[in-house]
């Protein structure tokens, strides 16, 4: 039985120009040990021949053998696995990886051996056959032809493989390199079907054992010169399969990493547009902060451990003793009454040298901040200490925060402190001394718009009837004696009075308080009244109101804070319905608030949610698909725009890829080494991730830029790199693969 038969082959190719006929009803018995010669005129079907035999191309009639099993049905991965275990193709123009080196191309054909010393070994060995040996670190780009032909050789000997087949070996060397090439040929052939077209037999006179002469597409002439020379059992050759899928992965490892070495520039350009990918990732995923928002709990209170809210049934006001009472029987560590400022942030505002910033601060006391605080803690009442995120260090730091003044609610306070956050999602807090909460709390009421009040001075000439009438916009003033009233530039009206004169002061707030019983709403008014002797005869210093000089206007009245405490506190008796309970922690909290409730109060934990209306949870849902989409968004467009940078690039692969695959590497393994290529690309941009995340945590220049992200979003950010990865290495092994090898090959460096 013949090794390698052909039974009547035809190939036809069908082109625009029509259809040419390749060969036709070729009958060809081959086997171990010859050495045969194909010769013809240009255009006789030689190479289309020796293609056919390869694998590279199909047939369309009869039927080839190979150890006397038909391959008509094969289809492109039977013809990779025939081709990796029976075919070395040599062919008339080199065909090396010109980026790699000549190592790296002779290993390539020794992918089957698993051992990677004993692959370097044997590379070394056939290379020093070859006389290779000086030149083992050259590329492939600085080799003459000779030399090349030389690796194609020794690469074509790695595999080992029972057929050589050379298409016009010598064609573009000079006589003596082709003698040279001719005669190692023939010395590794001894044991293997050698096939080598030429259209100079006399190259071969005197190795060939057999001569075939194609003509037209047909054997014209087939003469036996000599025997085989190996008279073997031919089952020899017969060799099992190495397994195949953990080799393709270790192969598809090596063959990347040489991939991504051998071409330098590329890679570093690669590894650029990665980063820059990555960077862009990073920016858009901190817009992705509220994506999933829907799914988080929508609490109705602001969460603080060990918080308990609590209401009567009726919504009646509490008392001082019966909430003192409550919350000695439930073991509560403290008490606040009038917690409406742990529910309400309000609107800030520092000078700069612009102008200035306006933000959102959430007022607390009796907090103990992470990590240093610049400063100290504030001591009295008027004193507040900032905890920023580290992103408005600009605006707040040491040098331009400290010793400053910060407005809330028209009332200046003195910034004695700041604390820097790393999370830039947190709202700012204002830490005050428990004194000053509770003034912050009486001005917030005020200023807040659960009522209204208003404000009048009067000045009364005390013997006439003359009247003069001040005021409006108040102000608290800290940097007044307690109990005091000041009215900037009340001496312009003054002096307009001759005489003795009197001064008065009223106060008057109206406030709105809604049943719940019977659903209406009730007005309640309280006023307080002061005359003369509140008013300062000396003006206080006000230059610190100079920064604010924007709101302060001319004849604003600036009241001590303790004036205005008491006032509100008395309208807050009467009408605020609600008090917060501090326990532990929440567990305590928890079991607080049930026998609490057990006793007939309303009490829930601040942990407690409610289920947002439709209309809200449609608009988050909509909002969180808007911001996926422009997530995957910019993944397809880094994509797209990776895939046009490096498209140019992957021009020049195209043809290394075409000639791993005529060598036999599967195009699974090439799959995998693309994907690893890109893999090592990314490696950088991972790293400069780390780097980034790691800056945000220290500068503030880069967390306002890249902003601080959850570990969801790292995790969204590296997932947007591996589909990144993937869809442009999907896209680069579409356009690698999309022609046949044999096309490839011919058609060189052109997508
Ligand atoms: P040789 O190698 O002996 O010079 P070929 O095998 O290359 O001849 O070509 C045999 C015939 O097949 C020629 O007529 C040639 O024009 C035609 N042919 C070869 N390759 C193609 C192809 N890819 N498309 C169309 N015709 C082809
Ligand atoms: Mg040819």
């Amino acid at each position: 039985m013949a090794y390698l038969s052909l039974r009547g082959i035809g190939k036809i190719y069908v082109s625009q120009s029509g259809v040419a006929v390749g060969i036709r009803g070729v009958d060809l018995d081959f086997s171990l040990g010859e050495f045969v010669a194909i010769t013809g005129k240009s255009g006789s079907g030689k190479s289309t021949l020796l293609n056919v035999i390869s694998g590279m191309d199909s047939y369309e009639e009869g039927e080839l053998l190979i150890e006397g099993n038909a391959t008509s049905h094969y289809l492109e991965p039977d013809w990779e696995e025939f081709r990796e275990r029976y075919i070395s193709f040599i062919f008339q123009d080199y065909n090396i990886i010109e980026s790699f080196t000549v190592l790296e191309n002779v290993e390539l054909a020794l992918m089957h051996i698993e051992d990677r010393k004993e692959r370097r070994r044997r590379a070394l060995m056939l290379l020093e056959r070859v006389g290779l040996s000086s030149h083992i670190r050259h590329k492939g780009s600085r080799l003459s032809g000779g030399q090349k032909q030389r690796v194609v050789i020794a690469r074509a000997l790695a595999k080992d493989s029972p057929i050589l087949l050379a298409d016009e070996p010598t064609g573009n060397l000079d006589s003596a390199s082709a003698k040279e090439i001719v005669k190692l040929l023939y010395e590794i052939s001894a044991e293997k079907l050698v096939i080598v077209v030429t259209h100079n037999f006399e190259q071969l006179e005197g190795y060939a054992t057999r001569h075939v002469r194609v003509f037209d597409g047909a054997i014209e002439r087939d003469i036996t010169l000599g025997a085989p020379r190996n008279q073997k059992n031919e089952s020899k050759k017969e060799q099992s399969l190495p397994k195949k899928r953990g080799k393709d992965l270790k192969n598809g490892l090596i063959l990347g990493k040489s991939i991504f070495s051998s071409r330098p520039r590329l890679s570093v350009f690669l590894c650029f547009l990665m980063i820059i990918g990555t960077l862009s990732l990073f920016i858009v995923t901190g817009f992705c902060g509220d994506a999933f928002s829907v799914f988080e709990p929508h609490y109705m209170f602001t969460p603080i451990d060990g918080r308990v809210i609590l209401t009567q049934q009726d919504g009646s006001p509490f008392d001082e003793k019966t909430l003192e009472a409550l919350a000695k029987k439930h073991g509560a560590l403290s008490v606040l009454h009038y917690d409406l400022l742990l529910d309400n942030a309000v609107s800030a505002f520092v000078p700069n040298d612009d102008w200035g910033e306006y933000f959102t601060v959430r007022i607390t006391f009796g907090e103990e901040f992470n990590g240093s605080v610049i400063g100290r803690y504030p001591e009295k009442a008027g004193e507040v200490l900032l905890s920023v995120p580290i992103s408005m260090q600009s605006t707040f730091g040491e040098e331009t925060l400290l010793q400053q003044y910060i407005e809330i609610e028209r009332t200046l306070y003195e910034v004695v402190g700041v604390h820097y956050e790393i999370d830039n999602n947190l709202t700012p807090k204002c830490l005050m001394t428990e004194e000053g909460y509770r003034h912050a709390i009486a001005i917030h009421y005020l200023k807040g718009g659960y009522g209204s009040w208003s404000s009048q001075l009067s000045v009364t000439e005390e013997k006439g009837n003359r009247h003069e009438s001040y005021g409006g916009e108040f102000a608290v003033l800290y940097t007044l004696p307690d109990g005091m009233i000041y009215a900037k530039d009340l001496q312009d009206i003054v002096s307009n009075i001759e005489g003795a004169y009197e001064i008065s002061y009223s106060f008057n707030v109206r406030y709105y308080q809604y049943d719940y019983a019977t659903g209406s709403e009730t007005e309640y008014t309280f006023s307080d009244d002061f005359s003369g002797d509140c008013f300062l005869e000396i003006a206080p210093d006000l230059s610190m109101y100079e920064a604010f000089e924007v709101y302060s206007g001319s004849h604003s009245v600036y009241l001590s804070p303790t004036l205005i405490t008491p006032i509100v506190e008395n309208v807050l008796a009467d009408s605020y319905r609600q008090a917060s309970l501090f326990f532990e922690d929440d567990a305590r909290a928890k079991e607080a608030a049930e026998a609490l409730c057990r006793e007939g109060y309303r009490a829930v934990t601040s942990r407690a949610t409610y289920t947002p209306d439709a209309f809200t949870v449609l608009s988050e849902v909509l909002s969180g698909i808007m911001t996926l989409f422009l997530w995957f968004a910019t993944v397809a467009f880094l994509s797209f725009f990776v895939s046009l940078c490096s498209s140019r690039a992957l021009a020049a692969f195209k043809g290394d890829m075409a000639i791993m695959r005529s060598m036999g590497i599967s195009v699974g393994v090439i799959r995998i080494a693309m994907y690893v290529r890109m893999l090592i690309a990314l490696i950088p941009a991972v790293i400069t991730t780390v780097a980034v995340a790691a800056l945000v945590y220290t500068s503030p220049a880069v967390n306002g830029i890249f902003t601080y992200l959850y570990p969801w979003q790292y995790g969204l950010i590296f997932l947007g790199m591996l589909l990144l990865v993937i869809f442009v290495t999907r896209k680069q092994i579409g356009k690698l693969f999309s022609q046949s090898v044999k096309k490839a090959l011919k058609g060189g460096d052109t997508v």
